[in-house]
């Protein structure tokens, strides 16, 4: 289904601290947004209960993994907490050249590559952690990893935390205290990005085609 405006696609690339809140973010603003689609990666880690193949993840060994990355499969990929995550060209490109709007749950080494590839249509979003207390409570709360799995997500954060600062590479902030608030947030940065000038190209070009076909310039 191409976007109401028939213009191009959209790339919304949320990253955050595993536990931070993007997974819970990103479903609402896609039951809000039925149009807006999930970018389905792959990665070699383990499923997790309540996970489907195919749905949250393609779920892939790590010698699969290493021919997708050899065969230059992946318009990016990452090391992330021990295992590799990647997102497809062919996903990436099909959802564009269809004027699809597509939200990807990747990490920062994915978002600084998506953003080299696709510099004009993506828009990267980074969610906070009110404080690390509340990140680590979070995370024992969901009860989805180990408790080195945890400790381990915690450390990265902090990597994550230098990141944002270092690079600049993001371009909106979102700090997910209250969740209704900052899911306004989201949904006002997805609206907002669909009304950006350089997006709008085609549409302003048919206006003035028209313009020109009713008064011709001498
Ligand atoms: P991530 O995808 O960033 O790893 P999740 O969306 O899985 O994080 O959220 C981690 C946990 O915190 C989940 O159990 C989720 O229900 C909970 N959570 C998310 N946002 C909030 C919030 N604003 N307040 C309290 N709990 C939240
Ligand atoms: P989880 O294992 O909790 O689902 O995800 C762990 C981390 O991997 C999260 O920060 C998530 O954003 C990131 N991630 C998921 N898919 C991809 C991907 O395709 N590429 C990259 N670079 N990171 C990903």
């Amino acid at each position: 289904m191409s976007n109401e405006l028939g213009d191009k696609g959209l790339l919304l690339v949320v990253s955050s601290p595993s536990g931070a809140g993007k997974t819970t973010l990103c479903h609402r603003l896609m039951a809000e947004y039925p149009e807006v689609m999930f970018s389905v990666s792959y990665t070699t880690r383990p499923i997790r209960r309540g996970e489907k193949d195919g749905v949250d993840y393609h779920f892939v060994d790590n010698t699969t993994f290493d021919q997708m990355v050899d065969k230059g499969e992946f318009a990016e990929w990452a090391n992330v907490h021990g295992n590799k995550y990647g997102t497809t060209v062919a996903a990436v490109r099909e959802a564009l050249e269809g004027g699809r709007h597509v939200l990807f749950d990747i990490d920062y080494q994915g978002a600084r590559q998506l953003k080299a590839r696709f510099e004009r249509e993506a828009v990267l979003v980074f969610v906070l952690p009110p404080s690390l207390e509340v990140l680590e409570e979070r995370l024992r709360k969901r009860a989805t990893d180990a408790p080195e799995a945890i400790e381990r997500r915690l450390i990265n954060a902090q990597e994550e935390f230098n990141v944002l600062k270092q690079y600049g590479l993001y371009q909106y902030l979102i700090v997910n205290d209250d969740l209704p608030r900052a899911y306004d947030r989201l949904r006002a940065i997805y609206v907002a990005s669909l009304a950006a000038i350089d997006r709008m190209g085609t549409v302003a070009e048919e206006l003035i085609r028209q313009t020109e076909r009713r008064h011709p310039q001498p």
